[in-house]
């Protein structure tokens, strides 16, 4: 990693005119990690801002990575690196009557990988210093303004110096107490869902059976996840103990009372490697584009860790925004495509604060009204072949869909599935390279009307077997045109 600090590099930027970055990226979290490598893949000129000193933290908060998420990250050519790294999980289990079953979705990954996020940092880290991006650490952004042609984006360095970086656009990707959407003036309006859950990584005694199991009775509920290094995600809640602040101190032995009480034994947890307590809001900001500045991850939208879609979704907000700015720096689309943006993840971070809502709430069920509506709803969604796809596609992430023109094929607007390819490669390796792809069955040519909307390097491949159907997959793996 380049451990530069802004101090120096900015004053000369400044005093000797060299040229700014095309994009500054606020945050060296999951999102703009992410983000980062896309753009200076794509040959773009990036500059993250981060606060933190150059070290990745080994204290985990997100531990799951959804099917979705494995595909974008297979687009990359880092999915099969990862795996190895955590646990195949193909049932979540929800307040013992609701059972998911992963193992049948229609995805390369059948399943949820548990993995702490530092080893998500870790590759993404990785894939975009390799592509030459330049991180600035001890540079805590305090403000920005825009102007017609740019964005100046203030920071303040570990010593109290301050600076500037200039970059045709900025992107808040500095997490849930965001200064970029401060400075912005984006409210983030939502409430707080829960407070008072006591998490932790720990040791046990005694296995559960391999899932994710979230339960709930007797006034608590909690919830288990083997990470792949022999530790367990363990965290729980107390009705009880629900107005407690974030700042009280916790114990283990509070932890242990929680997930006695919800699961009828504590599994001689122990050996905690943190330990801690942290309340839930659900926020989403109402415009994720301020002209030249967006907001993406956890500074658009926050909510509740049920589901562990949190930093799920920030991914996904970078594979979206990531091709869009490429495409507009290099000139190959009209500034007007950086508005869709907005339209196409905005829905999405509103569906997701409702799903991650509605099984918090569930969770928290305890009168007897609230707990018959849980266990009809486990019943419905159990049984009911459309709406366990419907909730499969929600948590996994492989069921959103972006708005298509009318009267468009089915497929617009979908993420396209995997497929193999004449040549022995997959579709979601042809889209590593960072490009339109153009599929479709033997030595056919593209048509006409997608010329402009490919351009001039769009790849084309064909299917190893004899479908009909043609596509034109977005270099974010969702389908822009398709036929038969
Ligand atoms: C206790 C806990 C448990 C969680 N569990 C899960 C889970 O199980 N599953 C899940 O999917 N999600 C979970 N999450 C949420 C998940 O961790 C976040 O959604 C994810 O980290 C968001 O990524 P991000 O890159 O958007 O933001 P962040 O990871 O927050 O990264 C933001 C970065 O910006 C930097 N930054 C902040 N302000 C500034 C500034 N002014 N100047 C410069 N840099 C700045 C920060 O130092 C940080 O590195 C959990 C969160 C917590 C707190």
């Amino acid at each position: 990693m380049n451990g530069t600090t802004g101090t120096n590099e900015t004053r000369s930027t400044e005093q000797h005119g060299t040229t700014p970055a095309d994009v500054v990226i606020v945050g060296a979290g999951p999102t703009g990690l992410l983000l980062a490598g896309d753009l200076a893949a794509a040959g773009i000129r990036v500059t993250v801002l981060e606060k933190r000193p150059a070290k990745i933290s080994n204290l985990t908060r997100a531990f799951g990575v959804h099917a979705r998420t494995l595909e974008v990250l297979d687009a990359r050519g880092l999915a099969d690196e990862l795996i190895p790294t955590g646990r195949k999980l193909t049932e979540l289990r929800l307040f013992r009557s609701l059972s998911l079953d992963l193992a049948g979705i229609p995805s390369r990954f059948p399943y949820l990988l548990s993995t702490p996020q530092y080893e998500v940092e870790k590759l993404l880290l990785r894939r975009a210093t390799e592509h030459g991006v330049r991180f600035v650490h001890d540079a805590e952004v305090t403000g920005l303004r825009q102007d017609a042609d740019g964005v100046t984006v203030d920071v303040r360095n570990k010593d109290g110096e301050s600076s500037a970086y200039r970059a045709a656009y900025a992107v808040g990707a500095d997490g849930v107490r965001s200064a970029v959407r401060k400075a912005v003036g984006q409210p983030f309006p939502g409430k707080s869902v829960i407070s008072s859950i006591v998490l932790a990584d720990v040791l046990l005694k005694s296995e559960p059976d391999l899932t994710v199991a979230v339960r709930g009775d007797e006034g608590a509920f909690g919830f288990m996840i083997p990470f792949g290094d022999g530790y367990w995600r363990v965290g729980g809640w107390n009705r009880e103990r629900a107005e407690i602040p974030d700042d009280a101190p916790t114990s283990l032995d509070e932890l242990r009372d929680i997930i006695r009480r919800a699961f009828g034994s504590d599994f001689g947890m122990h050996d905690e490697r943190w330990i801690s307590r942290f309340h839930s809001d659900e926020r989403q900001v109402p415009q994720y584009r301020t002209g030249r500045i967006f907001l993406a991850g956890d500074a658009a939208h926050t909510h509740s860790p049920a589901g562990g879609q949190g930093m799920n979704t920030g991914l996904q907000d970078a594979n979206n925004l990531g091709w869009k700015l490429a495409a507009v720096l290099n000139g190959r689309a009209p500034d007007s495509l950086l508005d869709s943006y907005q339209d196409e993840r905005h829905p999405v971070g509103s569906a997701v604060l409702r799903s991650s809502g509605t099984i918090v709430r569930l969770a928290m069920a305890h009168n007897p009204a609230q707990l018959g509506v849980r266990w009809l709803a486990s019943k419905v969604v159990n049984n009911a072949a459309p709406l366990q796809r419907k909730a499969l596609g929600q948590i996994t992430g492989i069921g959103y869909a972006y708005r298509a023109p009318r009267g468009s094929h089915a497929l617009v607007g979908r993420r396209a599935q995997d497929g193999q390819l004449a040549g022995g490669s997959r579709l979601y390796e042809a889209l590593r390279g960072g490009q339109f792809v153009f599929v479709a069955p033997k030595e056919t040519p593209l048509p006409a009307e997608l010329q402009s909307l490919a351009g001039e390097e769009c790849i084309r491949v064909q299917w190893a077997d004899e479908r009909e159907l043609m596509m034109l997959v977005r270099p974010d793996g969702y389908v822009r045109w398709a036929r038969g």
